[in-house]
């Protein structure tokens, strides 16, 4: 039907052929134009309108959105968005046992780096679409490919770039075994450091002790985290409550000198619905008093742009509608996505995807045979009961 086309297979096979690791570290990361550029050949075959964007923040990075079926004339949210990522973590040199860019079936699997976390996905849409009757679409169908969501989810915080982008439902395709997720916490990670002033120990007044302050720090974070538990609740977590983690500490140099630097990296989790910033102003309200004990001693540095929480109503449509086809209740995530951003587009958004997180950042990452059949069967169900 479609001679362009390569079978499921192929496709699946030139994805993970197409190194699109993504990382902070430079000389891991590399763009994924490669995997942008297969994705667009496809989907354009297949009579997509095809939208490639270079990223503002990240130059040689690609985001790109595929559209086709009528737009509603009154600019309303209509159709289905489904979405991934086109990069992947860097893998572990020597603890793999297979080439990480060459798809392999083995003892009922595919192997390869991105297999469930998350390239093959885009191969599952374009064969679930394969065989549909697209000019028979009553709403708009919508594949978008992000960039950088390993890193610092770059690609999805771009998405105002795309005009009209105005999906009713999204569907994100990250591995959950195709178990319906529909809310996640958030995430932000910061550094606080505390600069003192050196000096011998022998006169432990003489100096500022960085380490000193870094207690009373600790201590205040302590009672952040107790109310924080205190004040918000949210049942369907294993965690009901946001949560704060000192994850690295490192302070001074050796024991007869006052201690002129002391460093705490430490990670939030807010719950959906709570504000960036108003996690930030009870982080920087808990240490309010420390800063004025000692002026320009403290400094919180973020460490990366924080990813917000997010949640789709339980008695959502899209819910309702993943639930029956997949024949599983819908769950909360502990881990973060890109869902955060693309919710803020207006729509209903659920993660659903084949694959197994488990494997996800894996060596010998890999989705099993027998996943492949149902998985695209629900996802061309779900296309035809938002679209068609
Ligand atoms: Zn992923």
């Amino acid at each position: 039907m479609h001679r362009t086309l390569p079978s499921f297979m192929d496709m699946y096979r030139d994805l993970i052929a197409a190194p699109s690791v993504s990382c902070l570290e430079p000389t891991w990361d590399i763009s994924n134009r490669q995997v942008i550029e297969l994705l667009g050949l496809w989907l354009s075959s297949l009579g997509f309108h095809v939208e490639i964007q270079e990223l503002e923040r990240q130059a040689g990075k690609y985001n790109l959105l595929a559209s086709i079926g009528p737009e509603p004339t009154d600019g309303s949210a209509a159709g289905l968005l489904l979405s991934g990522h086109t990069d992947t973590v860097p893998w572990d040199e020597g603890r793999w046992t297979r080439d990480p860019f060459t798809l392999t079936e083995a003892d009922g699997k595919l192997f390869g780096l991105g297999s469930a976390d998350m390239k093959g996905f885009f191969a599952f849409v374009i064969e679930a679409v394969r065989d549909l009757d697209l000019s028979k679409l009553k709403k708009p169908l919508r594949i978008l490919a992000t960039a950088d969501e390993e890193t610092s989810m770059a690609g999805a915080r771009e998405l105002h770039r795309f005009a009209n982008l105005k999906p009713e439902y999204a569907v994100i395709g990250e591995p959950t075994n195709m178990v319906p997720v529909r809310m996640h916490k958030g995430h932000s990670t910061d550094c606080i450091r505390i600069t003192g002033k050196s000096g011998h120990s022998s006169n432990p007044a003489a100096g500022v002790n960085a380490i000193s302050i870094m207690h009373e720090v600790l201590g205040s974070l302590k009672t952040l985290e107790q109310s924080l538990k205190d004040k918000f609740h949210e049942p369907a977590f294993e965690v009901p409550y946001p949560t704060l983690n000192f994850g690295h500490i490192h302070g001074g140099d050796a024991a007869n000198r006052i201690c002129a630097c002391c460093e705490l990296h430490m990670d939030m989790r807010p719950l959906p619905g709570m504000r960036i910033d108003t996690l930030n102003d009870m982080l920087n309200g808990a240490l309010a008093p420390i800063r004025e004990r000692y002026p320009n001693a403290l400094d919180i540095i973020a460490m990366h742009e924080p990813i917000p929480g997010y949640e789709t109503k339980a008695d959502a449509a899209l819910v309702r509608l993943a639930e029956a086809i997949s024949g599983q209740n819908a769950e909360p995530a502990n881990y973060c996505t890109e869902a955060p951003f693309i919710h803020d587009l207006g729509c209903e958004t659920i993660v659903m995807g084949p694959g197994s997180i488990r494997q996800a950042h894996q060596p010998d990452e890999y989705i099993t045979l027998a996943e492949i059949k149902p998985a695209q069967q629900q996802l061309r169900e779900l296309i035809v009961k938002t679209c068609f």
